[in-house]
């Protein structure tokens, strides 16, 4: 049932749907994205890879055998799941999270994320949600971290806790402007462990970031985290960008 305070927000702001601007009905059960939209937001097709979550695709009658997007991930980096593809909508969601002040977007899409299903490993020993860090200078201007309250509602959805242990170095350029082969460089070094961490030893820590792309920022928190004591730490994303290999030609 619709709340009285629902249905005069309503009247006041009609609900218009962060992904394709369309009016949200009422009665739609969601408030931020409508029906449609939702059901546009599609996981990495199957069959999977075990490790990434990348697809397997079939070249001919045999799938490939080696996956080609974590094959060079280090050890510490031990999965990887992402709630959908960086396609529209999702690609106009994450946008209105992080660019537009949205941050409310955060909850239903932390609630894709919850739904996932995730590797053993992860779901037995990983209790402990790390917000993948943004700089300083970031932090002030949009005023807070997309990754952070993804963290804050995917712990709360899943009854796990959030470390913020993790914190950027500044000066590091922003991936979104550098090539595949230029990301892994640009993050070397860009985490340090917070000062405030304590004690990870033995700890399966699970990121929590918006967008997955080649897998190299995820790849340096691990290994920063994992040069502090942690076992391993695997990472879950509300999208993951796909590559050209996704692409059929
Ligand atoms: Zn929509
Ligand atoms: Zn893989």
């Amino acid at each position: 049932m619709r709340t009285l305070a629902a249905a005069l927000l309503d009247l006041v702001f009609a609900p218009i749907c962060l992904g394709c601007d369309a009016p949200i009905a009422p009665g739609d059960g969601a408030r931020l994205v409508c029906r449609l939209c939702r059901t546009r937001l599609r996981t990495p097709p199957p069959p999977c890879c075990d490790r990434c979550g990348a697809p397997r695709l079939r070249t001919g009658r045999t799938e490939e055998q080696a996956c080609p997007e974590c094959a060079h991930w280090p050890d510490a980096l031990a999965f990887a799941r992402s709630a959908c593809i960086l396609e529209p909508p999702a690609d106009r969601i994450v946008h209105q999270l992080k660019y537009r002040g949205w941050r409310a977007a955060a909850e239903p899409m932390a609630e894709r994320m919850a739904a996932l299903a995730l590797p053993d490993a992860v779901r037995r020993d990983a209790t402990v949600v790390v917000p993948v860090p943004t700089t300083r200078a970031r932090l002030r201007e949009r005023g807070y971290n997309q990754a952070e309250l993804l963290a804050r509602w995917y712990a709360r959805l899943t009854g796990r806790e959030v470390r913020l242990l993790l914190e950027r170095r500044s000066g590091a350029a922003s991936q979104t402007i550098l090539q595949p082969v230029a990301r892994g460089a640009n993050v070397a070094g860009a985490f340090r462990i917070a000062g405030s961490a304590g004690s990870l030893a033995d700890a399966h820590l699970l990121l929590v970031d918006d967008v997955l792309t080649t897998g190299a920022t995820a790849a340096e928190c691990a290994r920063t985290l994992a040069a502090a004591g942690a076992r391993c730490v695997s990472i879950v994303t509300f999208a993951r960008a796909p590559t050209a290999r996704w692409v059929p030609s």
